[in-house]
């Protein structure tokens, strides 16, 4: 469904209470409103690529001091390196020109409380097993360094010397880096 910035969306001018994506819409309205177009080029102005955990207490932005246009981010359940991420990565690097990766896990992540006993209630619930890892880990900083080691280890990245891993502690804002 699309709504013009100019007409408000539809089911905030029903008498049910809006939804959450309502409330983004409206949101959006307001925001582009005073947007400008900056006439930013789609290449990271800082050449750099964030993979991080999809968790809602990491503002990648303010911690980081990014501004809009610095960098790709990239975030999944646990901030893991899959193939999905190693896709996006190659594009990354191989289309729009970055070239450091930051790998950014956190401590209270919800992956580390599952295990992979998760894939298999699933295939009891649902009759299909996914065909998917679930990721999960009981040790952050060791999965922070198999994340590190997938990137460094990809024939289809073409910069490999500028690696970086960290654990964000989610009560102090600072980040641990892991060597
Ligand atoms: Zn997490």
């Amino acid at each position: 469904m699309t709504v013009t910035p100019d007409r408000p969306a539809p089911s905030a001018a029903a008498s049910s209470e809006p939804t959450i994506t309502d409330r983004f819409v409206e949101a959006n309205r307001v925001y582009a409103q005073t947007f400008r177009d900056g006439g930013m080029d789609a290449r990271p102005v800082q050449k750099v690529t964030v993979v991080a955990c999809m968790d809602a207490r990491l503002d990648l932005f303010a911690a980081l001091g990014l501004d809009l246009g610095d960098a790709h981010i990239i975030r999944n359940a646990g901030g893991v390196v899959t193939d999905d991420t190693i896709r996006s990565l190659t594009i990354s690097q191989r289309a729009l020109g970055t070239r450091s990766v930051v790998l950014i896990h956190h401590t209270g992540c919800g992956l580390l409380g599952l295990t992979e006993d998760f894939r298999r209630e699933l295939e009891l619930e649902v009759g299909q097993r996914p065909q998917w890892a679930v990721e999960s880990f009981v040790d952050l900083d060791g999965d922070v360094r198999q994340s590190m080691t997938r990137v460094r280890t990809s024939p289809f990245l073409l910069h490999k010397d500028d690696v970086r891993g960290f654990v964000f502690d989610v009560h102090t804002g600072l980040l641990r880096e892991i060597v």
